[in-house]
């Protein structure tokens, strides 16, 4: 391939090269059967970089997926690069040697990459090693190509070699198909929590219709087994579409509908469609915002807003209070807004904490709140996400909780400088 330049064989006796040969490919085998064992998708990436980097003797190794859904490319592991950086990060597909790869279906050796065009400079600002060169090889699982495999630095300065370009390409035919399996996996296991989550209404709407065939049930037992049957198909159909929702938003097939709106205005509005329930339990909201415009998906925020106002009125104590912030900083080059959420209400022990954005997590003595999901809050997060913003939450046990989250303000002006003539 002209692409590729393999350097001239090697120095060493022959026997010396079988037997090193020998030894490299029983390795690999041993690799490949760890990797088919495991299902853990994370695990299994780390496994593949520390083969790569094993088997062909380099210093770092990287692996970039193409993402199934919106086909950008992104590392996905890399023995150098922080996480933080690499999920910032989305590799283009021309103007890279894993986007060549990618594209093309065949293998690179880069063995000067500083000055090679197909290097990706943007990565080299994140590493803690400087690349000299470079192996990357396709990942094929079945006939599809799921992104590249790199190693990176062959140790002792040497050139990779055309064995290294073999062992890494069947290492990356085998670590594809781990991947898919793992994949796969995963998918089911979300499937397999959905399940297990709706018997629980089911179970006692079979219980409910077992107890209405009773002849002798007096008339209020009736109501009352009505009023049940009806609250759980509710949370039923709930689940069903929140469900739904989530996987949507996990899998990058939401669309965002971005478009300016004053974020002031938005709050307003929410906070007048729960005030009735806030009577209900005599809890006071205040809101304490100014007007600012944001760019993003007005409905999608508006449901956000709202779990958190609903959850600050169901988890709040009676004659409660509720202080909805809107804070954005006024200097030039700030360009995030702070809304948070604040109750008064039992607040959420430490050990919670930890697992509240999970999927079907409630906290154990609020599982008296039939009507809850515990979905809410992982959709509100996954959706500030898209909109590149951030979800957390601050509470003390006995005195109230606060979730915040920040959206970036983008097309940033304040309603009071847009309205007002320029001076
Ligand atoms: P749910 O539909 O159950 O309310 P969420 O995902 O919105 O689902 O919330 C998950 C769990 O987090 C709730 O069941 C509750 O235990 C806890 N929680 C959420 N918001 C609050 C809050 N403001 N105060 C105390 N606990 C809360």
């Amino acid at each position: 391939m002209s692409a590729n330049s393999l350097p001239a064989s090697e120095s060493r006796p022959v026997g010396e090269q079988y037997a090193s040969l020998m030894a490299r490919y029983e390795r690999l085998m041993e690799i490949s059967r760890q990797l088919t064992s495991t299902l853990d998708l994370n695990a299994l990436l780390d496994q593949i970089i520390q083969a790569a980097i094993e088997l062909t003797e380099s210093q770092a190794a990287s692996i970039l997926l193409v993402d199934p859904q919106t086909g950008e490319l992104r590392f996905e592991a890399a023995s150098d690069i922080s996480s933080g950086t690499r999920d910032a990060l989305i590799v283009p597909k021309e103007g890279s040697v894993a986007g060549w790869v990618v594209t093309h279906g065949e293998y690179v050796l880069v063995p000067d990459a500083p000055n090679d065009p197909r290097w990706f400079q943007e990565v080299e600002k994140s590493v803690k090693t400087k690349t000299r060169n470079m192996l990357a090889v396709p990942m094929r699982a079945h006939t599809r190509i799921i992104g590249a495999l790199e190693a990176l630095n062959k140790r002792n300065d040497a050139p990779f070699t055309a064995d290294d370009v073999n062992t890494l390409t069947t290492l990356a035919a085998q670590a594809a198909i781990a991947i898919e399996n793992a994949r796969l996996f995963q998918q089911n296991d979300f499937i397999a929590e959905l399940v297990h989550e709706l018997r629980t209404p089911l179970a006692a709407l079979k219980a409910s219709t077992m107890l209405l065939m009773r002849p002798s049930l007096p008339e209020d037992r009736r109501h009352e087994i009505i009023a049940t049957m009806e609250r759980e198909t509710d949370r039923l159909i709930r689940m069903t579409t929140e469900f739904l929702d989530l996987a949507r938003l996990e899998s990058g097939r939401t669309k965002l509908e971005m478009a300016p709106f004053d974020l002031r205005e938005l709050i307003d509005e929410t906070v007048t469609v729960v005030r009735q329930q806030a009577q209900e339990r005599a809890i006071t909201i205040n809101i304490d915002a100014e007007s600012v415009v944001v760019e993003g998906d007005r409905g999608k925020l508006k449901q956000v807003l709202l779990n958190l106002l609903t959850n600050a009125i169901k988890y709040n104590r009676e004659h409660g209070l509720i202080d909805v912030c809107l804070r954005f900083p006024q200097e030039r080059g700030q360009d995030t807004v702070t809304v948070s959420v604040r109750d008064t209400g039992r607040g959420i022990a430490k050990e919670d904490q930890a697992h509240i954005f999970e999927r079907f997590y409630r906290v154990a003595d609020s599982e008296g709140f039939t009507q809850g999901t515990g979905l809410g809050l992982i959709i509100a997060k996954r959706i500030v996400e898209a909109h590149n913003g951030n979800m957390w939450l601050e509470s003390e046990p006995g005195v109230g909780s606060t979730f915040s989250f920040t959206l970036p303000r983008q097309s940033y002006k304040s309603r009071r400088a847009a309205t007002s003539p320029a001076h």
